[in-house]
This record gives structure tokens, C-alpha cells and sequence, in this order.
């Protein structure tokens, strides 16, 4: 090897992985958690390809990685980095030029170009066609969803989720509640039978919730990216469910027993509204719709608006790379305390960047005061960080939110004195 060809591959080699990626004309990487992710263009996959630009570091699952932007580009155009003549086409589409006292002719220049804007248009494709794929998978989920919401009945104090409600926190604010509905009899599905045919395991009344893209808009159209079901069984006092197993085999009945709550659709990005008017001022709120109405029931502010987020990641948001810390306790890692940074509050009171729908809870504008309801059933060091998330995430000056817990041992219905 010449010196000149040493120096070429040495170039080569100090190059950026991301430019060396760009040059190749590969599709462009997505950023997750800090580094740019996305399918080996050899290999294939949804986020089997990585690149650490911090490391200096790129790795494919399929077949390992390394340091190198050579080595990058040999895998991914299927080259042997262990053959010469390899190794110097990928040094030369990582400096996007040619290998020194080799000059290319000009039709050498145009297939390589050629070439590259064969694979760039390759990648492309596949890029649309999977994301096609994928949104068409998630219109589908919602339009189930926004049937079932569409198709519960409105409730009207006499129904099952009013007697539900009722049984649980004794009382029920029927006159706020026009946000919830009922379902006399709708299935829950789980598991598949020998043929691969999805498994009804039980149906009966649920109380139906709608997950809203704008909770200002109406529950309707594509404002409905969801829906929440909470399947009831009357005669399972306290919690009035029903107790749902997994079927195993022929005729089992074995097994951890089975959540009765379901979301259907789209729940991130999304809010479910409880009871009252989202346009007012105070709003109470945490993961779920019963702790909600409890708290409300406990403050004795009626005129707040109570919502759910169904979950506690939608609450909270996307997390910060910084500031995970490992529980003593339990060896786990405790979420971030801190939003991802362009989720955190921003003084001129603007949209925040990358905090688009579809990426935690929205908020409406006007909201001066939040209540965000802590759950004390769960890992309470992680529940902890990811509230303290959440309030990171949504204030912003002129607005106070604050946490609220229940006494230890106890959950909001125990607290406001109304369920065992
Ligand atoms: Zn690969």
C-alpha cells in the first residue's frame, strides 16, 4: 500500500460517522435516546442500525460494529473490508471522492453517482412504505377505538359505569360526567385459539372513555385517537370487576389474573377527559379516571375540570438522557426527574419544539393551576421521578402545578373515604 492510499483510508477512517452516512446517501437516521437510530441498510430491521456520535461508535444487532466510518459503510453496501479493493470504494464514498492517482474517468464518476442515488432512492422507498405501513396499522387502531366510542351509550345515572362509579367512591357527580359513557356488553379479547383467530374471553358492561387529541375540541372525528374501557362486574365488590384469566390450553383457567382496563388506539399525545368543562382554570388530575373523581370528590372544588392520562409516561413525557439514577434498593434504574430538553418549560409561553402531539398530555393554554395525582400502588422511587417529570414538563410561568399524594398505604378512592 502507498503512502498516498494509506493516507486516503487514514482520512477516511477520522471522518464523522453521521457525514459518512450522509455520503453514502443512506436514509436519514432518526435520534433516540441520545444517538441516531435506524434500519442496517444491509440487514434490514426498524432500529437495528445505531450510530453514538459521543462514542464515535456505530453498531448494527445483526453484525456487530466498530469505530470506523470505512468499516460502516463496507457493512452496509455488503463490501469485504478484508479485500482491498472494498475497503478503498467505501474509503472513497466516505470522502466522496476518489482513491489518490486513480483518477476516475468521467463515466467511472457518473455510475458511482448513479449508484448512490440508486441506494439513496432504495432507502427512501422503504423508508416511506414502512412508515406508510405503520400509520396505516395506527388509523386502523383508532378507527376500532372511535367505533367503540362511537357506539357507547351516554350515561344517565342508571346504567352500570354510574353504579360502578357510585359503588366505588359513593357518591357519583353525574351532573359533571358527560365526558364518560357505557357499553352494555362489549368483549374482551385476549390471546388467539389454535387457529390464530383472536379469543373472546368475556363480555359485559364497561364504562368507555375517550382519549382526545385537543381536549377543547368535541369527543368526535379525529379528535377521538382512543378509547379507554373499564370492564365491571357489579357483584365483585370493592372494586367491582370482573376477575379475567388467561385461557391455557384446552380449558385453563391458570395464571396471573388479567387487567380489566384496556386502551384502545392511540393513548400518548392524548388526554382523557372525566368530568367538567376543560376550559376552566383548575384542573385535577393523574393516570387514572376513579383517583381522579376521588381527588375531586376530596378537594371539594367542583368547578375543576378532572382528566386521566391514562398512563403515567403519558403524563410525564419524554425523559432527559441525564439524571437516572439506580435504586440502592432494587438495582433499578429510576426514570429521569427531567424532561428531554426540548420538552422543558420555555418563558415566551410558545409551542416547545418537539413536544408536538403525539409526544405526552396536552395541556390547554389558559390552565393557571394543575393538581397532578400521584399513585402510591406502584414503584413509588419511580412514580416520584416521572411526577416530578410531569410537573417539570407542563409548568410555565403563570401557571403553578403541584403534586398531590395519598396518605401511605391508602390510594385516592381509600382517602376520600368511600371504598374499602
Ligand atoms: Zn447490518
Amino acid at each position: 500500500m502507498t503512502d498516498s492510499i494509506r493516507d486516503f483510508i487514514g482520512e477516511a477512517d477520522a471522518a464523522s460517522l453521521a457525514g459518512a452516512w450522509a455520503a453514502a446517501g443512506f436514509a436519514p437516521l432518526r435520534r433516540a435516546a441520545g444517538e441516531l437510530v435506524g434500519p442496517c441498510p444491509a440487514c434490514g430491521g426498524e432500529d437495528r442500525f445505531s450510530i453514538a456520535e459521543g462514542k464515535r461508535a456505530w453498531n448494527c444487532r445483526g453484525a456487530g460494529g466498530g469505530h470506523s466510518p470505512v468499516g460502516m459503510i463496507a457493512h452496509c453496501l455488503g463490501y469485504d473490508a478484508s479485500r482491498r479493493e472494498d475497503l478503498l470504494r467505501a474509503a472513497e464514498i466516505v470522502l466522496g471522492r476518489d482513491r489518490p492517482g486513480a483518477a476516475e474517468t468521467e463515466a467511472e464518476r457518473l455510475a458511482r453517482e448513479q449508484a448512490a442515488a440508486v441506494r439513496r432512492r432504495k432507502a427512501e422507498a422503504a423508508a416511506r412504505a414502512r412508515a406508510s405501513e405503520a400509520d396505516a396499522f395506527r388509523e386502523r387502531e383508532r378507527a376500532k377505538a372511535r367505533g367503540i366510542w362511537q357506539r357507547a351509550c351516554p350515561i344517565d345515572g342508571a346504567d352500570p359505569a354510574s353504579a360502578y362509579l357510585e359503588a366505588r367512591l359513593g357518591i357519583f357527580p353525574l351532573a359533571a360526567a358527560w365526558h364518560l359513557r357505557f357499553d352494555p356488553e362489549i368483549t374482551y379479547w385476549h390471546g388467539t385459539d389454535e387457529f390464530g383467530r383472536p379469543l373472546a374471553l368475556h363480555a359485559g358492561p364497561a364504562m368507555i372513555a375517550a382519549i382526545l387529541c385537543d381536549p377543547m375540541r368535541d369527543a368526535d372525528g379525529d379528535n377521538v385517537i382512543g378509547c379507554h374501557i373499564t370492564w365491571i362486574d357489579l357483584d365483585r365488590p370493592p372494586k367491582c370487576r370482573p376477575l379475567l384469566h388467561a385461557r391455557s390450553g384446552a380449558g385453563g383457567g391458570d395464571g396471573d389474573a388479567l387487567a380489566t382496563k384496556k386502551m384502545r388506539g392511540t393513548k400518548k399525545g392524548g388526554i382523557i377527559p372525566v368530568l367538567g368543562d376543560p376550559a376552566r382554570d383548575l384542573w385535577i388530575g393523574g393516570e387514572g379516571i376513579e383517583n381522579g373523581i376521588a381527588a375531586w370528590l376530596l378537594t371539594g372544588k367542583p368547578d375543576a375540570f378532572v382528566f386521566a392520562a391514562g398512563d403515567l409516561g403519558n403524563l410525564a413525557g419524554p425523559a432527559a438522557a441525564h439524571g437516572r439514577v439506580k435504586n440502592p434498593e432494587t438495582g433499578k434504574w429510576i426514570p429521569s426527574p427531567w424532561p428531554r430538553e426540548d420538552h422543558g418549560p420555555r418563558e415566551d409561553h410558545g409551542p416547545r419544539e418537539g413536544q408536538g402531539p403525539g409526544d405526552a398530555m396536552p395541556v390547554a393554554d389558559g390552565v393557571r393551576e394543575i393538581v397532578l395525582l400521584g399513585d402510591a400502588d406502584s414503584d413509588p422511587a419511580a412514580t416520584a421521578a416521572q411526577m416530578l417529570r410531569a410537573q417539570r414538563r407542563i409548568e410555565r410561568p403563570g401557571r403553578v402545578v403541584q403534586l398531590s399524594w395519598p396518605a401511605l398505604g391508602m390510594d385516592w378512592a381509600q382517602m376520600a373515604g368511600r371504598s374499602e
